[in-house]
């Protein structure tokens, strides 16, 4: 017997549909590549983005072909992720920060028909377009000019691509939930980069279980400042969770140093903000030194590589802001866990409440985690035994795009590649990478927690820890760490460990360097520190 309920399908264009017809007077604010603010609401996007569809249509796009997109967070954006992917086409987001030969993989690889820029990438594109002959068109996101359009015959114009549009296009209707909505490719810190093809259904559930309670918490009284990049998974699915509750969104553009963000978050009130703990650690130094507060602000999500407990304190401590420490991957779209206490643990000594806020979390509903061991027997959840941790859920890949079938899960589980402890509640903690982690004398020993400290002690402002070759231990741990203070030692540095961890897990030596590698989400490039460093230990 079937339920007899509607069968309306979860689609991205029925979010923004809601948001125009509930919540059309919001406002989003976004700030231009030149550096100036342009206002307009959910009512104008979501008209917008209808006939960015039509002119989809009249250009003969077939359904789910690829479009794709190299821009900031910004409103033209955000008309694209509904357009395209309301259109029934697939709504490809590319991470301007990869190398130009990856670039050109990875458009080959989605055969991408159209790509839409900002300004500032039209030098990027100038050097990938002669490689890449089957995308049809370069479409810069402004409108006409007549002097960049003299230049270049190539180039077509956002604003005419609008207006080819019809002013009373609808949605199509052969659109199905489980229909590719969005694609992004994982930063591939080993080989290809390889592609995750969202569908609506998975965008959509992992939309409405973001905006709850106890993991964004998103409301109609909100205003929302995503930092986290709309080309880094789907800013985090941000841009469809908040519409959906009816937030305010302020969208940051280029300039994302925290004069820019603290500016930004007080004109405009942000209540919460999403992004790396490398952009916070920017805008508390510019707070710091500036004295400037964030009376508005009350909540902003970190994740993307572990958030240092110093920078949780220092947010709750001085400025009054919750941090909601998250996790989560490309493969996840990307949430897995959000770190919310439950009633029960504020019972607890406040040392022991502590030990749970470091953590990563615990899984929302949709979400399952799980640890195994190398011969993938299950691992008990006691908060202690650590192991390769293994997730499932409705936002779970399930394949890699154009990956041969039946090559990704382990009998139904997605390996993550981060090692991790699980307690019973579901909180987990990241002990590391599988492949980053230090492996001293049979001992694991966790580079994330070494990091922590460092990042703690107030003459550092970056720290990196590499397993070093050792002839006796196999591995030791090396810290690479960027000085905030000039007189910083490697002596007090080590010395700063004592009492904080065991002492065989103290690293054997500091390295001070100008800065830390940085890929293109962000993320410390410990491959090309590995590369440079782990042979530093060996004449020891
Ligand atoms: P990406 O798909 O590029 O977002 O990378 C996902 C990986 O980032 C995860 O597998 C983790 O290794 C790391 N990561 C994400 N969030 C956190 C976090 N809160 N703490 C530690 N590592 C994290």
């Amino acid at each position: 017997m079937l339920g007899q309920m509607m069968d309306r399908q979860l689609l991205i264009s029925s979010i923004i549909d809601h948001a125009a017809r509930y919540h059309g007077d919001t406002e989003i604010v976004s700030v231009n590549t030149d550096g100036s603010r342009h206002r307009t609401n959910y009512t104008n996007i979501r008209n917008r983005a209808l006939k960015l569809a039509s002119a989809f249509a009249g250009r003969g796009l077939k359904k789910s072909d690829r479009v794709a997109t190299i821009a900031w967070n910004n409103y033209r954006h955000l008309e694209l992720y509904y357009g395209i992917s309301g259109a029934g086409l697939v709504c490809h987001t590319l991470n301007p920060r990869l190398f130009p030969e990856q670039f050109n993989y990875i458009v080959s690889h989605a055969d991408d028909k159209i790509i839409f820029f900002d300004q500032t990438f039209l030098p990027l594109v100038e050097g990938i377009r002669p490689h890449l002959p089957n995308v049809k068109s370069w479409i810069l996101m402004e409108a006409r000019n007549d002097e960049l359009s003299a230049k270049h015959d190539w180039l077509e114009f956002y604003e005419d691509v609008i207006a080819e549009g019809s002013d009373d296009h609808v949605w199509p209707d052969d659109i199905g939930e489980t229909d590719a909505s969005s694609l992004c490719y994982t930063s591939g810190t080993t080989g290809n980069p390889k592609g995750v093809l969202y569908s609506h259904r998975s965008t959509l559930i992992h939309a409405m279980m973001s905006a709850t309670p106890d993991v964004m918490n998103f409301s109609a009284r909100d205003c929302l400042l995503p930092v986290v990049p709309m080309f880094h998974v789907n800013a985090w699915g941000t841009p469809y969770a908040a519409p959906l509750a009816g937030a305010k969104m302020v969208m940051p553009g280029p300039g994302l140093d925290g004069a820019s963000l603290a500016s930004l978050f007080n004109d405009e009130k942000v209540t919460i903000s999403a992004g790396v703990p490398t952009i916070w650690a920017g805008l508390i130094q510019h707070l710091e030194s500036s004295g400037e507060t964030l009376p508005h602000m009350k909540r902003t999500v970190i994740g993307g590589s572990a958030c240092p407990p110093s920078m949780i304190e220092k947010f709750r401590d001085k400025y009054d802001v919750e941090v909601l420490h998250a996790w989560g991957m490309t493969e996840l779209s990307p949430l897995g866990s959000v770190n919310n206490l439950k009633n029960k643990h504020f019972e607890l000594p406040e040392k022991e409440q502590e030990n749970i806020r470091l953590s990563q979390g615990r899984p929302p509903f949709g979400i399952e985690l799980a640890v195994f061991d190398d011969d993938f027997n299950r691992l008990p959840e006691d908060g202690e035994t650590q192991g390769d941790l293994y997730c499932r859920g409705p936002w779970v890949l399930d394949e890699y795009y154009l990956a041969e079938k039946g090559t990704t899960l382990r009998d139904g589980w997605f390996a993550t590649g981060d090692v991790a402890t699980l307690d019973g509640d579901g909180f987990m903690t990241i002990r590391d990478r599988s492949k980053d982690i230090i492996k001293s004398g049979g001992e694991w020993i966790s580079t994330v927690e070494l990091e922590n400290i460092a990042a703690g002690h107030p003459k550092v402002s970056g720290a990196a820890v590499i397993a070093a070759h050792h002839d006796k231990w196999d591995e030791r741990p090396v810290l690479i760490a960027v000085k905030a203070d000039e007189t910083a030692t490697e002596a007090e540095l080590l010395d700063y460990y004592s009492g904080k961890v065991a002492k065989w897990q103290i690293p054997d030596k500091v390295i001070f360097v100008d800065d830390l590698p940085l890929g293109a989400t962000g993320k410390i490039l410990k491959k090309e520190l590995r590369q440079e460093y782990a042979d530093c230990l060996k004449s020891v």
